[in-house]
């Protein structure tokens, strides 16, 4: 068992919502510990190589390099980090969590754990991208046949990277495409293939077309661990304005939640303002 030491909070997730929730406990005097599952911090930050333009201020980095530079802060300010560490559940009052190191107590729960590319029916492969990012910017494109399932904008985004890349690439939407039109009309050259379809990974085959790739552009969901019975909408965490749960205790920030707009600012705020309510409460 590992509950002995004393902890106010235990932060779940050490992407950007749960980093900067962990960085401000502690400059406000806090001892949160943060569990990552992943071996590295930063969230979906660390699967984009593309330079981040919505971080106000930020200019000239990467996805990658914004997540090691609030690692970097974490490290600094020596927040309590555990990689590789997953939290398998959680009890239903929040206040008990279970690794594979044993159990860790502590009187506030922070949810941070974000979201994840959907799969649908597909599984990660040489050949076979889910979501957007390093996956796809790791397959062989050049002079490939590459079909993009999806029709939102990073399915639009990700079919201009394959094409700028040498790719021939299509897109297969079900339903006409919901990307932005900035983003459809960037590539009016790639072809669209709209209504139902039947992709099947075994035989890389879309309607019975052959490709050589997919890249899988299903949306997102939220990513929860097992144990909590949490009040929820559309899949994610229903939270108040302060973050707080419908469980006593037990906060949630980021693209976990239902908040609005979810990018790299947005999740970082949501993580600051999580810690400064449990802050507020503690000090009471
Ligand atoms: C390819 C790509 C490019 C992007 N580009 C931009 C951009 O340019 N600008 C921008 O602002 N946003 C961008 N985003 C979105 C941005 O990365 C997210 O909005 C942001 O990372 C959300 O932060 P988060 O902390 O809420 O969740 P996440 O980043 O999803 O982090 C959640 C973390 O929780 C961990 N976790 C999950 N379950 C558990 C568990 N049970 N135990 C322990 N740990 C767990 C995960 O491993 C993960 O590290 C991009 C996203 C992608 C995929």
């Amino acid at each position: 068992m590992s509950g002995n030491k004393n902890r106010d909070v235990i932060i779940i997730g050490g992407g950007p919502a749960g980093l900067s929730c962990a960085i401000w406990l502690k400059k406000l005097g806090l001892a949160p510990v943060l569990l990552e599952a992943s071996d590295r911090l930063g969230g979906l930050q660390t699967r984009s190589p593309y330079e981040n333009l919505w971080i106000p201020g930020v200019q000239g980095r990467t996805g990658q390099e914004v997540a090691a530079s609030l690692a970097a802060h974490a490290d600094a300010l020596s927040v309590e980090v555990r990689i590789n560490t997953p939290a398998l559940w959680v009890s239903e009052d929040g206040l008990a969590m279970q690794t594979d190191a044993g159990f860790l107590f502590a009187p506030y729960l922070v949810l941070a754990t974000g979201s994840t590319p959907r799969a649908g029916r597909f599984r990660p492969a040489a050949n076979v991208a889910i979501g957007p990012g390093a996956a796809m910017e790791a397959l062989e494109v050049r002079g490939r046949k590459v079909a993009i399932l999806g029709g939102g904008d990073n399915a639009f985004d990700q079919a201009r990277f394959v094409r700028d890349r040498g790719g021939q690439v299509t897109i297969v939407s079900r339903k006409a495409p919901r990307a932005q039109k900035l983003l459809q009309n960037m590539i009016t050259d790639v072809r669209v293939v709209i209504g139902d379809y039947t992709a099947d990974q075994v035989g890389m085959t879309v309607n019975g077309e052959s490709f050589d790739a997919f890249g899988v552009m299903y949306g997102f969901e939220a990513v929860v661990p097992e144990g909590l019975d949490l009040r929820r909408l559309d899949g994610y965490i229903d939270v108040d304005r302060f973050g707080a749960t419908s469980v006593p205790g037990v906060y949630a920030c980021g693209e976990v939640t239902n908040y609005w707009h979810p990018c790299v600012t947005t999740a970082a705020a949501h993580g600051v303002q999580v810690a400064k309510q449990i802050s507020l409460i503690l000090a009471r």
